[in-house]
């Protein structure tokens, strides 16, 4: 069952679809019932994928858990907002199905997200003897399973990880998210931070800038971000000392982004207009090109990847592991831009191996706590091959 049906689900479903030998049916539960129903239209007559949909709110814990109980699925996809994952991890919980998600909890109003939440859930889902797989996106996701393969293969200790996040593609409009808008200028507009020497190290908003030559993409700024899996690798990769993430951004994104900071639109403060609260964000998102509509404009590619420094047999070594993608290339294969599918492939995947339990761990655990060898198999038979440098410029 996959929950959610915009931008990210819409490629996880395609790829379903493809993958009918492991996902002979599934189910399309979203808030908007018509959005389920026009991909089942479209996909219905190409697939051997029987495609069923219904009509949910996911924050309704117990009509979610009657959904759940009257599908049973042998895996619940969860593809909606972060805001909905405590309620979605309810129902998996109360209807003993496991869960799988790309993105980690925030609540609505305060613009923060951390694990904690959903570590919470730990023992509940060890009792009830259900595998939640957290954060199988590209980042998180890839870049946990990234470094997990690393340490297997590469390394006898991992000291520090640059995690580089590259999205040269041009939509053509002055200002776009490329995902939904609301999580990523959440995501942007926050203070950075890294991981260093067992503690976190915080940084005004892109604060630290880097200039990258990116394999296939070419030179880029790049800037210093706080995200979620630098928690969890923090955690996973004994002998991490130092753990970074940085994101490439244009300067007229910044400058658009700076100045709607500046005059109050990316406030999650309600504020009354014409009698009505309405909350700054949620309006800018409406006035803003909906990022599914960006498939058709979009030309270039990403490159997303983990650079590793480490020891191996006694000595300093550095290892690129990274992925690149076509936008145009997605468009044609499943109708979005790249960076939805990056998402969309790598949670089909997980979902995939929690399902047929070749990922099974009762508990809630982050990718990097599997055996990477199937998910990186996976990734180059689903679309998203991966290349390796044993020689790469390392970020100062
Ligand atoms: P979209 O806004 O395009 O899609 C969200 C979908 O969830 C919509 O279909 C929406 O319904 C549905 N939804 C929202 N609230 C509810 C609810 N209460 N009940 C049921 N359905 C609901 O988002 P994206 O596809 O861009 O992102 C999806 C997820 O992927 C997010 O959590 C995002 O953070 C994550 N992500 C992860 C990345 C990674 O690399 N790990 C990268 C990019 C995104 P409606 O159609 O009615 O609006």
């Amino acid at each position: 069952m996959i929950i959610g049906c915009g931008g990210v689900a819409s490629v996880a479903i395609h790829k379903c679809c493809q993958n009918s030998e492991v996902f002979e049916e599934i189910m399309i539960a979203s808030r908007t019932k018509a959005k389920c129903d026009a991909l089942k239209e479209k996909l219905q007559g190409q697939t051997k994928t029987k495609i069923t949909t219904a009509q949910i709110d996911a924050d309704d814990v117990a009509a979610l858990t009657a959904l759940i109980e009257s599908y049973r699925p042998q895996v619940v996809l969860n593809l909606a907002l972060p805001y909905q994952d405590l309620h979605i991890m309810e129902a998996c919980l109360a209807a003993k199905v496991p869960y799988v998600d790309t993105a980690n909890y925030e609540p609505e109003d305060t613009a923060h997200f951390e694990y904690s939440w959903q570590w919470a859930y730990r023992e509940r889902f060890e009792k009830a003897g259900i595998t939640a797989l957290l954060g199988s996106g590209f980042d998180p996701g890839v870049t946990g399973v990234f470094s997990a393969y690393a340490l297997k293969h590469q390394f006898d200790e991992i000291n520090e990880i640059d995690i580089l996040d590259c999205n040269a593609g041009d939509h053509g409009y002055p200002f776009a998210t490329n995902f939904n808008p609301e999580i990523n200028i959440r995501e942007v507009s926050a203070k950075g931070s890294y991981w260093e020497d067992g503690h976190w190290v915080e940084t005004e908003p892109m604060e630290i800038k880097r200039v990258y030559d990116f394999p296939e993409v070419g030179e880029k700024d790049m800037y210093l971000l706080h995200h979620e899996e630098i928690e969890s690798l923090a955690l996973n990769i004994p002998g991490i000392r130092r753990i970074r993430f940085f994101m490439t951004f244009g300067q007229s994104y910044l400058t658009h982004l700076k100045c709607l900071e500046n005059v109050g639109m990316t406030s999650i403060e309600p504020i009354l207009f014409e009698g009505k609260e309405i909350v700054p964000l949620q309006f800018l998102k409406a006035v803003l090109p909906d990022p599914a509509s960006l498939g058709p404009r979009t030309k270039g590619k990403t490159n997303i990847g983990c650079i590793f420094k480490g020891k191996k047999d006694g000595e300093e070594k550095h290892y690129y592991l990274y992925n690149v993608c076509d936008h145009e290339k997605c468009y044609a294969e499943v109708g979005s831009q790249a960076v939805a599918y990056t998402t969309g492939v790598p949670a089909m995947i997980g979902a995939m191996l929690v399902m047929n339990g070749t990922w099974k761990k009762p508990g809630v655990h982050n990718v990097e706590e599997f055996d990477p060898d199937p998910f990186m198999e996976a990734l180059n038979k689903w679309g998203l091959p991966w290349q390796e440098s044993f020689d790469p410029a390392m970020v100062e």
